[in-house]
């Protein structure tokens, strides 16, 4: 569903039937976090989602406020994979271990 930022995000979830205007996400939901239209502005989860589709990585969003971005609130992500059990430094690409890079090639004679 598309977000009220206009990109489309697995996890924005609007109810407008019958005149209802009812807007969440549900992974900040999920999180316990409060989510305001304003965070879809600068959410970096449509695009790791869109990069990586990784069905054993988990995103763990909090919502936080920093001096760089002048106490605006932002989605701040870490990701986890389940199936190594460690931490995802960089989401977009993933751990690396469903995927390994680069590819070894045998020549058997
Ligand atoms: S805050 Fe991020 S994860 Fe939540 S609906 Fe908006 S873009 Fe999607």
């Amino acid at each position: 569903m598309k977000t009220p930022a206009g990109r489309e995000c697995l996890h924005f979830h609007g109810d407008y039937y019958r005149g209802r205007n009812i807007e969440e996400c549900r992974l900040l939901k999920q999180n316990g976090q409060d989510w305001s239209p304003d965070l879809c502005a600068t959410c970096p989860v449509p695009d790791i989602i869109r990069a990586n589709s990784c069905q054993f990585m988990q995103l763990k969003v909090t919502v936080s406020r920093s001096l760089f971005t002048f106490f605006q609130r932002r989605v701040q992500v870490n990701a986890f994979c389940e199936k190594t059990q460690r931490n995802v430094s960089e989401p977009q690409i993933g751990c690396g271990k469903c995927h390994d890079l680069p590819f070894n090639f045998e020549v058997k004679e």
